[in-house]
């Protein structure tokens, strides 16, 4: 059944995306109270994706706690002539169990096509990182009501150039550009409207992979809304970014969470 991903029960995630912010002083500081708060969470994958530089460093104080880590991007490429690039295969070396893809502040930023990252989407996979893949619309898009015509076409272009299998054990972060980083978080309503369209489409595809596909929610998140938005049907857990850098509001999102799996 598809709707069994997003039952009471089934395990929330939740990431926090801490863009480009910082520094190994402060990273030790927020590690150190994730892991005494939030290490006893029994319904809830609480992970952290660092800037690369502090990959090492989340190995070291994270490996032996419940929490898990990833990187912010990988590269199409699985090696070669790649300035800057860094690879599946070296986020593997770090201990890295996930990878955000297709982040709307990346691909506004630098040009990312979907094509783009539907092969950092499958060179993640096939070196065993769970791809958190990143879809959602611009506010003209929503106040167009084209919202899921221009999701489906993100997702659209990994179904065709990979298939809709490759969905089990992935993950989907719906994100409205219109709500990352802005205070304002997409209701309930409109979150649950859009999850149901993602996990049905799949589903519509291939049922199996679409029970095993995480959906989670990002854009705005804080521990009011997030108490509302974790017993929506079809959400699986959030990712975070703005309250990710404060310890207090991110544990208060992860115990919100866990809550709502119970
Ligand atoms: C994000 O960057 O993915 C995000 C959801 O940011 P914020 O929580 O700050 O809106």
């Amino acid at each position: 059944m598809a709707q069994q991903a997003s039952q009471k029960n089934a395990k929330k995630i939740v990431v926090a995306n801490w863009k480009m912010h910082g520094n190994l002083k402060q990273n030790e500081v927020m590690l150190t109270d994730f892991i005494a708060t939030l290490s006893g969470l029994k319904h809830t994958q609480v992970v952290v994706c660092a800037p690369y530089p502090y990959l090492a460093q989340l190995q070291i104080l994270l490996q032996h706690t419940p929490i898990a880590w990833g990187a912010q991007n990988v590269a199409k490429n699985e090696e070669g002539p790649f300035t800057g690039e860094v690879s599946a295969a070296m986020l593997r070396d770090f201990g890295c169990a996930y990878v955000i893809i297709g982040h709307s502040e990346r691909s506004t930023a630098y040009c990312e096509s979907d094509e783009n990252i539907a092969q950092k989407f499958m060179v993640a996979k096939k070196h065993g990182l769970t791809p958190i893949l990143c879809v959602g619309e611009t506010l003209i898009e929503r106040e167009a009501g084209v919202m899921e015509m221009v999701v489906g076409k993100q997702l659209d272009t990994i179904i065709n150039m990979y298939g809709a299998e490759v969905f089990a054990d992935s993950v989907i972060s719906y994100e409205p550009i219109w709500a990352i980083g802005t205070g304002l978080a997409a209701t309930p309503a409109q979150a649950q409207a859009m999850h149901k369209f993602i996990r049905g489409k799949i589903s519509s595809l291939n049922a199996g992979a679409a029970d095993r596909l995480k959906i989670l929610y990002g854009g705005s998140v804080n521990p009011q809304n997030a108490v509302q938005l974790f017993v929506v049907p079809n959400i699986d857990g959030g990712l975070i970014g703005k309250c990710s850098l404060n310890a207090q509001a991110f544990e208060e999102i992860c115990l919100a969470a866990d809550e709502s799996a119970q």
